[in-house]
């Protein structure tokens, strides 16, 4: 898995969507990829705030601000590769 990939999946991985085996690519790829342990830090910190011992279910909006979120992050810690 690219880091790409594992942005792509972010969402169904946090929502608990994505599959045993997408997961488990997902935590092999994070393992041994600093910057996406950073990313996916933040998203996990980010999902439990917004918890606070709630039933976990993200609304379509703060779903959209993540991913936005996200992105800026994920921009930050990987440049992109020069053309
Ligand atoms: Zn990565």
């Amino acid at each position: 898995m690219k880091c790409e990939e594992l942005l792509s999946i972010l969402n169904e991985y946090v929502d608990g969507t994505a599959d045993a085996a997408i997961c488990h690519e997902f935590e092999q790829h994070m393992a041994g990829c600093n910057p996406c342990q950073v990313v996916v830090d933040n998203v996990r910190k980010t999902i439990q705030l917004y918890k606070g011992g709630q039933p976990y279910e993200l609304p379509v909006a703060f779903r959209e601000r993540l991913h936005g979120l996200l992105r800026q992050r994920w921009e930050a810690t990987h440049p992109a590769p020069k053309k």
